[in-house]
């Protein structure tokens, strides 16, 4: 289901973990050795998409769990959004209800040509595949490849305001995209080339 999530997890740890054991525990996010990269990011938003019984909460210091799960344990509730500061910090707000995120999207699908809006909140995948679709057959391609691109830059985004305090940026973060779409299309992806000047 996501070879490159799975690839990331120790040998021999594989095992003893379904992919619903890990995911409904938040000790599969500390299984994952190193940074993960744009494509197992992805694959992880679709898994979790899939196994959407849950919220996803991201903790300051880079662990994953839920609010419900928090509230149990008398943990306090998950930070504040560091993109917008205006909600709670879950995977659903991240990509689809934060105020930073939406106006990164409104800029990436008028740049792709797509006629589709944001993203609305909790289908975040089937909202992907229904852009995808409705983008003329020579566009789909690159069409998905760079919502991907987009989903990594804004957790990259989201990480840099956490961890170094950076300033956020629409107008840089576009611009950080459209870079590494161009090293991605000299590299032979003949999609995103398509949206390249
Ligand atoms: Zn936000």
């Amino acid at each position: 289901m996501a070879p490159e999530v799975y690839a990331l997890v120790p040998k021999r740890r594989r095992k003893v973990r379904t992919v619903r054991h890990a995911l409904v525990d938040r000790t599969w996010i500390l299984d994952i050795a190193g940074a993960p990269s744009a494509l197992a990011l992805w694959q992880y938003v679709q898994l979790w998409s899939r196994l959407n019984t849950m919220d996803w909460v991201w903790t300051t210091d880079g662990q994953c769990s839920t609010g419900e799960r928090l509230a149990r344990r008398g943990l306090p509730h998950a930070p504040e959004c560091p993109l917008c500061d205006q909600s709670e910090e879950t995977m659903t707000h991240l990509l689809t209800w934060c105020s930073f995120s939406r106006t990164v999207w409104f800029e990436v699908l008028s740049w792709i040509r797509s006629t589709y809006g944001p993203p609305s909140e909790g289908h975040f995948v089937e909202w992907w595949s229904q852009v995808v679709r409705t983008a003329p057959r020579q566009l789909r391609k690159g069409t998905s490849s760079i919502i991907m691109l987009t989903v990594w830059w804004i957790w990259k985004n989201r990480n840099a305001a956490i961890f170094d305090n950076a300033q956020l940026s629409v107008p840089s973060l576009l611009s950080d995209i459209k870079t590494e779409a161009q090293q991605w299309a000299n590299a032979g992806a003949r999609g995103v080339r398509q949206f390249l000047p």
